[in-house]
């Protein structure tokens, strides 16, 4: 099966509705539909709206985060049914601010990649080491615990995608070297089943400077984007890179 290259934007806690000319801007850009797919992830609150925004071009909409219950007295959480309600493919889940920030563990970052794909939406369910792990050697140990805990069993490449972030490049402007990149990559290919299949992103300071290398190398599938996918310009650039 293909891989097709994803290019990700995360926009964390950040856009207000005049946010939402970025996806003209982008369009405009020239790198929408260029062979690989573009996705951004805004807030909760600009889902439905940049579903709006996006909908004459070919750019997909997903949620930061859902709640792993389709519905419930769960205050101030969204569900992946919503999501999808409000036009949404695509949803993020365990990125580490949420494993940290919320305390979220493998087997609730599994319960939610469940409920994304029950919703009809993919999940793309994040793993990486800290700066500790890594320098105490122990970066696969970690990386291969998360991916046995949070992804599905029965999931195939077609239900998920996997965002390779190790914590410490993650809005630190550090990104891990190339070669540290492409073992991490083939690495986790080599640990979910039918591995060839999995796209695998990588995340991490990605923007235009580091763009090209980063997503030449083998097993990199596409990248998750924070910082620079909130402007249209460097999200292009790094999206034309691809
Ligand atoms: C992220 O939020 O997933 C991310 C990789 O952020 P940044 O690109 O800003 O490091």
């Amino acid at each position: 099966m293909p891989r097709t290259p994803l290019i990700a934007g995360n926009w964390k806690m950040h856009g207000l509705t005049d946010a939402l000319g970025f996806f003209d801007a982008l369009a405009a850009s020239g790198a929408v539909s260029r062979g690989c797919e573009l996705l951004v992830c805004p807030p909760a609150t600009l889902v439905a709206a940049a579903v709006h925004a996006a909908r004459s071009h070919d750019i997909r909409i997903g949620g930061q985060d859902c709640h792993a219950e389709s519905s419930g007295a769960h205050t101030g959480d969204i569900s992946a049914a919503m999501l999808r309600d409000a036009g949404a493919d695509y949803v993020i889940v365990g990125h580490s601010e949420r494993r940290a920030d919320h305390g979220e563990t493998d087997d609730i970052v599994r319960a939610k990649a469940e409920a994304a794909r029950g919703a009809g939406l993919t999940p793309i369910i994040c793993v990486g080491e800290t700066l500790a792990d890594r320098e105490s050697g122990q970066e696969e140990d970690v990386v291969g615990r998360q991916l046995a805990g949070s992804i599905p069993s029965g999931f195939g490449p077609a239900h998920y995608v996997i965002a390779y972030e190790p914590v410490w490049a993650i809005g630190t402007g550090r990104t891990a070297s190339a070669d540290d990149i492409a073992a991490m990559h083939a690495f986790i290919r080599s640990q979910v089943p039918d591995g060839e299949g999995v796209r695998i992103l990588y995340g991490g300071s990605v923007k235009p400077e580091n763009a090209r290398e980063i997503l030449a190398l083998d097993d990199v599938d596409g990248a998750l984007v924070g910082g620079a996918s909130l402007k249209a310009e460097s999200f292009a650039a790094i999206a034309v890179s691809a």
